[in-house]
């Protein structure tokens, strides 16, 4: 049987696109095994929104074709569509496919290297069980036109397309059959969704009502949009539909409206603020979580204070803090770098401290309550002991005693006190309840995840 192995770095949109070329490759007679096992075909899905990420993605090439110098090695995502542009290569790679044709990924394998199929036999009956998932990533748009100074995915993700609307929207339905409870909408930009990029009609705020309303899926997040992208629909959505998740990754940058301005952020603090305030007006208990960078160019110390009074205003229920490192082509790239290495590892540490805080505030405000809590398995994986772990709709990780076979399902947490990542619980379900939760679990196979081996930044 050929062999094939895949891994993800970066992003939710790329974790979504490596499933799917998964899905191929099993559908051409193909059984996937880790990436660090020798296989006949390495796909590396690769990101380049830092300078780790681009020198992590060379390095799993390098990796690949040292376990089988024989292999197919093929590079697609963010870092091959950056070293195509630039007309040069990645050692060890066989094959770079660009990102507009990545989901064509098996197509150009077949194509390079005929033989390797030559070993499959009947395709279809191999497609493995793939098995369902307690949360699926679901892919609704690709491409960004925002151009945002520090950011290079205008240049390697350059058309903006939204999927159409009854494509996802059987998808959704599918993943709620097979018992995923919840799905994560992601993409690019997803705030550019709508008909005039191809959804046939609904703008976001529609499209995840529709998911939202699919039998079996408990729960919808939205993964991060451009605070732009906000309508008034989309806030009324999360008002209203009880399966949307209250909690929006606003994804700021800055606390500075002088860095925003030189970031070519369409917006300031003040609009900013307006808006937090307006969602949680509307929607009772909301999460806000951002993204933050420290040490753009030209950043002084005036401007990052103004970050810190900002984070501490706004008090994020979590935040993403980066050092800000020049990205290839992006107009930051020009500006001279000129924030001290040292000097931004203070800033970090000093924005750090405070968004510890705001997010264990935001967490103490539920001590005592028992909240819904989607269990996603053994807390720190199979050695983790008999502690599981789940995340409340609004994004609070909570770690609480109970057996393996709650996995998958929705039960009921009181937090009991706060930590440094979230919150710890107790099951508040009787014992006859519990074994009855136990007994009816469903015998799990989890789909196998190509867990991404970097964050990415946006
Ligand atoms: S940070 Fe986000 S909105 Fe800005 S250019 Fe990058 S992907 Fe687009």
């Amino acid at each position: 049987m050929p062999v094939a192995a895949l891994t993800t770095l970066g992003c939710k949109v790329n974790q979504y696109e490596t499933e799917k070329i998964a899905d191929d490759v099993a559908r051409a007679g193909f059984t996937l095994t880790e990436f660090d096992a020798p296989a006949d075909v390495y796909v590396i899905n690769s990101c380049s929104v830092t300078a780790a990420a681009d020198k992590k993605s060379r390095y799993l090439a390098r990796k690949a074709s040292r376990i089988n110098p024989d292999a197919v090695v093929v590079m697609t995502g963010c870092h091959s569509q950056m070293v195509l542009d630039a007309g040069e290569w990645v050692d060890g790679a066989t094959l770079l496919v660009p990102n507009h044709e990545k989901m064509e990924t098996f197509r150009h394998v077949a194509q390079a290297r005929p033989e390797v199929l030559t070993y499959s036999s009947s395709p279809a009956s191999l497609l493995p069980e793939r098995g369902y998932r307690t949360r699926a990533t679901l892919k609704v748009q690709d491409g960004c036109e925002h151009f945002c100074g520090f950011c290079s995915i205008p240049y390697t993700r350059k058309v903006l397309v939204s999927r159409p609307a009854d494509e996802i929207v059987s998808e959704a339905a599918a993943l709620g059959r097979d018992g995923t409870r919840e799905i994560v909408v992601t993409g690019v930009c997803v705030g550019a969704y709508g008909p005039d990029t191809g959804s046939g009609g609904p703008d976001l705020a529609e499209l995840l009502l529709e998911i939202a309303d699919q039998p079996g899926v408990a729960r919808v997040r939205l993964s991060s949009i451009q605070p732009i992208e906000v309508t008034d629909a989309l806030i009324e959505a999360f008002a209203s539909h009880p399966n949307l998740c209250p909690h929006l990754h606003l994804s700021c940058q800055s606390g500075d409206d002088a860095v925003l301005e030189r970031m070519n952020r369409p917006y300031d603090t003040a609009f900013y603020k307006n808006l937090v305030q307006r969602l949680r007006a509307a929607i009772p208990d909301v999460a806000i979580t951002t993204d933050l960078i420290v040490g753009y160019p030209g950043e002084t110390r005036q401007e990052h204070e103004n970050t810190l009074r900002f984070a501490e205003e706004v008090a994020f229920q979590r935040t993403h803090v980066f050092r800000y490192s020049p990205r290839p082509r992006t107009h930051a790239e020009t500006l001279p770098d000129n924030v001290a290495h040292e000097e931004k590892v203070r800033r970090h540490a000093e924005l750090q401290a405070i968004v510890e805080r705001t997010n264990q505030e935001f967490a103490e405000r539920y001590i005592g309550e028992t909240l819904p809590v989607l269990v996603e398995g053994r807390e720190g994986g199979s050695s983790g002991g008999g502690n599981l772990s789940g995340h409340t709709t609004h994004y609070i990780k909570v770690v609480f005693p109970g057996p393996r076979e709650l996995t998958g399902q929705i039960v009921p947490v009181r937090l009991t006190g706060v930590t440094g990542s979230g919150a710890t619980g107790v099951l508040a379900l009787t014992e006859a309840e519990t074994a009855a939760r136990v007994a009816a679990a469903a015998p799990r196979h989890e789909a196998p995840q190509f867990t991404p081996l970097l964050m990415a930044a946006p």
